[in-house]
């Protein structure tokens, strides 16, 4: 893509959110509290409502049982989608050859450094080497103080709270599917791309870059 005003190449960025969206944090999540309950969670989640109401437990108790599942460093070895796969994630970073990559993940609550090693660690170990990252709730309106929301091919996510945010921050959203989201309410938000699998993912990104390159 050229810059309307000096005609140099401006890098094209995608975004990524973590959790939900590039690894299977659910399934891992519910394991673990299966263990931390002590007690056999069902698998039946489908976003419906809280994850905290489904398990049925108070939102002090969840938070407690979220930060025990993170100073665990489980998010380590947070699976892929595609677990029988050796390099699951090989399309996305294809279609990613050349581009910048942004993470934008919530902020672990209670975490106020802005550095998770867990996450750079997970990246890594996935071959993921972002051109930064950004933590919060706000993730995609600190994005957009940061890059052009313009020069972002697309940006994933899982949470349609978030897919809504970062709509309003004017980045071209796909919705990333699984079935820890089916139940979602979209309400009236249209959103323009979905996928639910990294194949998909990557397709989005090669069409969104034909595109880009044609207009
Ligand atoms: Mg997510």
């Amino acid at each position: 893509m050229l810059c309307d005003q000096c005609h140099r190449t401006v890098t094209s960025a995608v975004v990524f959110d973590v959790d939900g969206t590039l690894g299977n944090w659910h399934s891992q999540f519910l394991a673990f509290m299966s263990l931390w309950l002590d007690e056999e969670v069902s698998y039946g989640y489908d976003g419906r409502r809280e994850l905290s109401d489904y398990l049925g437990l108070r939102k002090e108790v969840y938070r407690e049982a979220k930060l025990a599942f993170r100073s665990g460093g489980y998010k380590r070895w947070m699976p892929t989608f595609e677990e029988d796969k050796e390099h699951p994630l090989e399309p996305i970073l294809e279609a990613c050859w050349g581009l910048d990559i942004w993470i934008a993940t919530t902020r672990p609550w209670r975490r106020l450094d802005n550095v998770d090693r867990d996450l750079e660690f997970w990246l890594d170990r996935n071959g993921i080497r972002p051109k930064g990252i950004v933590y919060g709730e706000d993730k995609y309106a600190q994005l957009a103080r940061i890059i052009d929301p313009a020069s972002v091919l697309v940006a994933f996510d899982d949470d349609i709270e978030q897919i809504r945010e970062g709509i309003e921050e004017g980045f071209e959203m796909c919705f990333r599917f699984s079935k820890w989201n089916t139940g979602m309410s979209w309400g009236r938000t249209v959103v323009p791309h979905a996928a639910s699998d990294y194949l998909g993912m990557a397709q989005v990104i090669e069409t969104e870059k034909r595109w880009k390159n044609e207009s």
